[in-house]
């Protein structure tokens, strides 16, 4: 059985027996990696740290019959910012879970590892929210499933002025074409601009670009549809974000996220 290296994020990780941990990794080689590390649950394991949720490290896995075993991990970032700050875990936890989702495993895609690592490391200090919508856009693009939105996903013309956004068929609809979705959302002019410069913008002028809490509750809402048609399962730590957003503190549903996290069979 092969011995292999593999730089990766841990997106997941979750009880397997008193001692080892079932952990999924994100890997920039392999894709989405099912693995176990045996021992790191015990509390003197000196490898514990290098499989906590959002760690970037260099692992070293040998293949196994059904899951692989990671014998090594060196913590390259472990993300101590992100697990101090309610808001950054929150969106820290459902980018990785998005990821986790949307992601075949064995599917390579360099381009969404290196998004990933570099998101979570902007997610340190840039304003979470909107950052976590530019991951959603760029996410689905590399993904080969980002929304049309320059002209009618339907019949391709201009679109004028009364646009609605249709999860359903994949992006924008103009107004002649309304009737193929009855159910699309109405999408503001300034949303439509925001969505596209969240594609192409440098994301290191992320924090000139200011974005209303108007347009901010119109992208949420239209993403959240968008992925969820594309997800097999609701995600755990969505409603985390929304509880975080609306209390600001801990409740039952972050014990539960947390609990999941490093508890669940
Ligand atoms: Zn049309």
């Amino acid at each position: 059985m092969g011995i292999y290296k593999a730089e990766a994020i841990v997106l997941r990780t979750r009880k397997y027996s008193e001692a080892d941990q079932l952990v999924t990794l994100f890997s920039r080689q392999r894709g989405k990696i099912p693995a176990i590390a045996k021992g790191v649950r015990k509390v003197k394991s000196r490898r514990r740290g290098g499989v906590q949720p959002f760690t970037h490290g260099a692992f070293v896995l040998y293949e196994g019959r059904s899951l692989d075993h990671i014998t090594q991990g060196d913590v390259i970032d472990a993300f101590p910012a992100l697990t101090a700050d309610l808001d950054r875990l929150a969106y820290a936890s459902y980018i990785t879970e998005l990821v986790d989702g949307l992601v075949e495993e064995g599917q390579q895609n360099e381009k969404v590892f290196l998004l990933l690592l570099t998101t979570l490391h902007l997610m340190t200090t840039e304003d979470p929210e909107i950052l976590t919508r530019v991951f959603e856009m760029r996410l689905t693009n590399f993904l080969g499933y980002c929304p049309e939105l320059d002209s009618c996903v339907n019949c391709g013309g201009e679109l004028g002025t009364a646009v609605r956004f249709s999860p359903e068929l994949g992006g924008v609809l103009c107004g002649r074409c309304l009737s193929h979705d009855p159910m699309a959302a109405r999408l503001t002019p300034a949303t439509l601009a925001v969505m596209k410069q969240l594609l192409k913008m440098d994301l290191r002028r992320l924090g000139v670009l200011k974005v209303n809490q108007g347009i901010r509750s119109e992208l949420e809402k239209l993403l959240n549809r968008y992925l969820d048609l594309r997800l097999e399962r609701r995600l755990r730590s969505r409603d985390f974000v929304i509880t975080v957003k609306e209390t600001g503190s801990f409740s039952d549903v972050v014990v539960n996220v947390e609990g999941e996290r490093c508890d669940e069979h």
